[in-house]
């Protein structure tokens, strides 16, 4: 019988390089530059596979993505798995925190999965698509041919559009609609061994956010938000209270501490896996 309990692994699989930190969060100084990591988790149980997030693939439009951003770190989420002992068609969900390239673009390498998005994400970027080019601010970070390979996840009934905050979409986890980067954002708690983990998404870039710069516990917001600062603030407010102040429980996909707190299972070329529970 399956408990509850996953197993979660964080997976390194790219670097940008001297990235600016005000490009990220708001307030930060302007001489910091940080070679940000780039991370998707692994949860297993049951001989469930499940990804959160999926990276990308530095292939076609994957690659000139890559190199828009300045992505020069790079290693196939694909390879990082097997590296697991988990084959690609052996993924049997995954669980999107957004429709940004660097989050979903490796959708298509997992042809059996079946993909949860919040329903806000989705149809808030095929609305956004359809606007005029002067709103492409808005769409800068979409790869079309994501939203593609979604839409042929869909026409194969492997797309749920989740509603809004929904828990056990499978058995321990759970999903809260935490809007603000993105309209329909979600971050995902996560029943392990060791309590609750939290995969913030992109609704935290940095512990900044949460502590603020003074470490004053004023949230700091993200410079790289298409929704309000607002939501944003009231997202970050639902992580701080979700995970009660535990920075342990935390984990940021961008996390530019390289995920230290945790200890590492491999390093493959520079690219870290490491045991969150
Ligand atoms: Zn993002």
């Amino acid at each position: 019988m399956m408990s509850n309990h996953w197993e979660v692994h964080v997976i390194e699989f790219a670097r940008s390089k001297d990235q600016p930190l005000i490009d990220l969060v708001n307030g930060a100084p302007p001489s910091t530059v940080l070679d940000l990591p780039f991370g998707f988790v692994l949860a297993q149980n049951g001989g469930k596979n499940v990804l959160i997030d999926t990276g990308f693939l530095n292939e076609g439009s994957g690659a000139e993505f890559s190199r828009k951003f300045g992505i020069p770190e790079w290693i196939s989420p694909v390879r990082m798995l097997e590296e697991l002992g988990v084959k690609a068609e052996d993924v049997t969900d995954i669980v999107l925190s957004h429709a940004h390239f660097d989050h979903m673009g490796s959708i298509s390498a997992f042809p059996k999965a079946r993909i949860f998005i919040q329903k806000r994400e989705w149809l808030s970027w095929n609305e956004a698509m359809a606007l005029p080019p002067q709103y492409g601010f808005l769409t800068a970070i979409i790869n079309p041919d994501n939203i593609r390979s979604a839409f042929d996840a869909a026409v194969q009934h492997r797309l749920t559009l989740v509603d809004g905050d929904k828990d056990n979409i499978l058995p321990g986890i759970h999903v809260r609609l935490g809007e603000g980067h993105t309209l329909g954002q979600q971050f995902v708690i996560v029943e392990t061994a060791r309590g609750r983990l939290l995969a913030a998404g992109d609704c935290i870039y940095s512990k900044l956010n949460l502590t603020g710069h003074r470490h004053d516990g004023v949230f700091a917001p993200l410079n790289n938000g298409i929704g309000s600062i607002w939501k944003q603030l009231e997202t970050m407010d639902r992580i701080n209270e979700e995970i009660a102040g535990d920075m342990s429980r935390l984990i940021m996909m961008h996390d530019n501490d390289r995920w230290a707190h945790l200890p590492l299972v491999k390093e493959i070329e520079g690219f870290k896996i490491l045991k969150a529970s």
